[in-house]
Order: C-alpha cells, then structure tokens, then sequence
C-alpha cells in the first residue's frame, strides 16, 4: 500500500510526561503506516524549553504563523515543586499561554461523544463547543481597598491631558472594595472573528451572550462588535451555509444551553467562559474525551488534548508499570490537524485518513474497549480495561481506509 503523501508539513510540538509517550505511540502505530508524515518539529517538552530559555515555544508559534496548522502534545506549566523536579532556569510562562498570545488566538473545546458515556444532561446527543474570551476583565484587574469615607472614582485621561471621571462609589458607612477591568475594541473583534470563522467552518449556529442590560457601556460593546463585524463580514456567507448568529443574555442563554440537544457553538466572556467550560467539560464526562483547537483571527489553527500530561500514569511509567491512559483527546488533536492541513492543501485522500482514524477510535470505545477511567463511567455491558499501547493496537486494527 502507498503511504498518503503530503504538501505542506505540520508543525509539531512534542510536549511532556505521559503524553509525550502516547505520543509517539500514536505516530508509531497510527500515523506512520498510512502517512508519509511532514511535520516541522518542535521539542516543547520542558528540558527542551527549559535549553532553549523558552525560546522554542515562540519559534513553535511563529512557524504555526507560517504554515497555519500546529498539533500540540500537553506540556508541564512549572510550579516551583517543577523548578526542582527538572532544576529550571526559570518559571517558565505556560506554552499555552504564550502560543495563544502571538496567534491572538482563540480556544474551542469540544467533546468527543460516544456509546456508553451519557452526559448529565441526557438530552445532549451532540456536542456543544465552547469558546472562551481569554483576554482582560477581571484576568487583568486592579484592584483596591477603600476605607470608609473615601471615595472611588473612575478616570480616563485622553492623550491631550484631559480627564473624564466618574463616580464608583463613595464609601460614607463603611469599607470596601474597588475593581477596575478593561477590554479592547481589538482583542474583542479578534475573538469574534475567530468565533465567526469557526461556525462557518463547523457549519453549527453561533451563540453569544453578555450582560447588556445591567452593564450598558462594557458589556453592550461586546454585543455591538459582535453584532457590527456579523453584519458586515459574516451575514451573507453564514445564510449561505444555513447556520445562524444569535445573541442573548448570558442568564437567557444558560437555561437554553440546558433544555438544547448541543449541536452549535458558545462564545464565551472571559469569566463565563472559564467557569462554563469545566461545567460543560464534567457534564460531558471525561477529560479524555475532551479536544481542544486554537483559532486565531486570520484562520490559524493549533490542535490538542484539553487534559494536562497525566503526571501521576507517568510516574507509574517511569516505575515500570503499564499504564491505562486514554489516548483519545491526543488522537484527535492529530486526525484534526491532519484534516485542516488536508483541507487547505486540497488532499481528499489525508481528510479521508482523519475520518477513519476518528471512526476507528470511536469504534473501539464502542467495542467496550477502553481505559480505566473511562471504563468506570461507561454503562456498556461488556467492557475489556486495557493498558495504554493495546488501547492503540485495537484502534490500529479498526482503521478502514
Ligand atoms: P491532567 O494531566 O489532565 O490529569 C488530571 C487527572 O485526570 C489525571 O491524574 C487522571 O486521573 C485524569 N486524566 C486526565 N487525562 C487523562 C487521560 N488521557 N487518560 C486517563 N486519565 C486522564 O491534569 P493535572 O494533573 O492538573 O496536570 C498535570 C500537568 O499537566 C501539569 O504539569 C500541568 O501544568 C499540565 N497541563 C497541561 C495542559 C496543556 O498542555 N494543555 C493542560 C492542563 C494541565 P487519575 O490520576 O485519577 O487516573
Ligand atoms: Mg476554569
């Protein structure tokens, strides 16, 4: 059989721990038998980052900038006990966040959803994709505290020196607290775009909520950049593809969230978005099942698993024990990233490939054969728990091009 050639490479950032073994375990026994893999390499894996001073994280999103499609393994954001654990240089900043700063990009997670594992929510029979706003308000705050009898006022000084102020609050019968937050005009459009582009590519309906009507200058500009760029960039081609854009309250659009069957996309605020997507992702079930892209504005696209390195398998594995890891989420992150590159470089045969390979691993789990974790969630009758690599055997012998 002739391996699927490709045009354009992949780039591809290596990461951490029990990951990063899965992840040659993937190419190995996924990849490599049907694709004549073209990746630009490169070692985020904490050593690596940590020779580099940090410097390969950066090069990893310029060349993302480059070729457009990125799949990413979960790396280690240090701590200090990860200071002494590899005898860091430095706290190096989360890779995450550093990609996500120079793509301007923005998160969509989706779950992956399968036979067995019913969500929370029974009536969720499609998956809901969330997106959140990760820049500013109460993530770049100042804050203060206001003794009683001072007063709070907002000031804004132009570039010409002159001062708008406004009254928060004056504090006559007691202490308090004082919060500024701020957003921009940019940041909010890049995120809309981003939100925008992905609908279109998903083909699913885009949902956006704010608070309009208590918060009538901050929130109701998100509305209005929304609303302005749907209108003038996005109205037409949106009504081609049949899908919609809806904007409501953000307490409106909960209780819709709950009473849907999924199936569209949920643009997030900031906060909203952080608090939703861990309730959307425990609702749904499993981490493992969890997959993760980042979109920038201008149609960039990096994939990965949601989870983290899964720390405590890789110490087993270090100790020499097999692992039950799921290998899913990272399967997933490669059979996107090798669609979108197929998809941008007109190769049917490399989208084709990605389909099986998601086909055979849902089969698989629907098979009743999974990992440990996931096997104490599942309701199927027959379930056979296996070890990390026979996980990718039996997705292996699935795979039907
Ligand atoms: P985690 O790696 O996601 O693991 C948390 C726990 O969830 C695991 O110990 C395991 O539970 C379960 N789990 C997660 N993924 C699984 C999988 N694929 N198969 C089976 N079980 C799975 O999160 P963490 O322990 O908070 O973080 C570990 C490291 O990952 C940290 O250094 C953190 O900085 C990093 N991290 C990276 C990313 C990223 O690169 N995107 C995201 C999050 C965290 P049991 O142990 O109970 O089996
Ligand atoms: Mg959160």
């Amino acid at each position: 059989m002739s391996k699927i050639q490709m045009k354009t490479p992949l780039v591809e950032m290596d990461g951490d721990e029990m990951t990063r073994v899965i992840w040659q375990m993937i190419k190995d026994k996924l990849i490599l038998p049907y694709v004549d893999l073209k990746t630009e390499y490169y070692d985020l894996g904490l050593v690596h980052r940590n020779e580099t001073n940090d410097q390969v994280t950066i090069d990893s999103a310029e060349a993302t900038k480059k070729y457009g499609v990125a799949v990413k393994c979960a790396t280690i954001t240090p701590n200090a006990q990860r200071m002494t654990e590899y005898d860091l240089k430095e706290m190096w900043k989360s890779p995450n966040g550093t990609i996500r700063a120079i793509l301007d990009g923005t998160v969509f997670r989706k779950p992956i959803l399968v036979k067995g594992i019913t969500p929370y929510i029974p009536t969720w029979t499609k998956p809901i994709t969330i997106a959140r706003h990760a820049y500013g308000d109460i993530y770049k705050n100042t804050e203060l505290k206001a003794a009683q009898g001072s007063k709070a006022e907002l000031v804004i000084t132009d570039p010409d020196g002159t001062e708008t102020r406004a009254l928060i609050h004056e504090f006559k019968n007691s202490d308090g607290i004082v919060q500024g937050v701020h957003n921009t005009d940019k940041s909010i459009s890049s995120f809309a775009r981003a939100c925008f582009n992905y609908a279109l590519d998903a083909g699913e309906n885009l949902w956006f909520a704010a608070k309009d009507t208590i918060s009538k200058t901050y929130d109701h500009r998100f509305k209005d950049i929304f609303a302005e760029i749907y209108e003038n960039e996005y109205k037409d081609k949106f009504a081609a593809k049949g899908i919609e854009y809806f904007y409501t309250l953000i307490d409106d659009v909960v209780a819709r969230v709950i009473r849907s069957e999924g199936g569209f996309i949920w643009a997030c605020k900031n906060y909203d978005g952080d608090v939703m997507s861990d309730m959307l992702a425990t609702a749904y079930g499993s981490l493992g099942l969890m997959t993760s892209v980042l979109v920038s504005p201008d149609g960039k696209y990096e994939y990965e698993a949601a989870h983290g390195t899964v720390t405590r398998h890789y110490y087993n594995h270090l100790k020499g024990e097999k692992t039950s890891t799921n290998p899913i989420a990272t399967i997933f992150a490669w059979s996107g990233a090798l669609r979108k590159r197929g998809e941008m470089d007109g190769l049917p045969e490399l989208m084709h490939y990605a389909d099986a390979l998601e086909k055979a691993s849902i089969q698989t789990m629907e098979d009743g054969i999974m990992d440990k974790n996931l096997s104490a969630m599942s309701t199927l009758p027959d379930k056979r728990v296996v070890y990390t690599e026979e996980f990718l055997d039996e997705i292996a012998k699935r795979i039907v091009l």
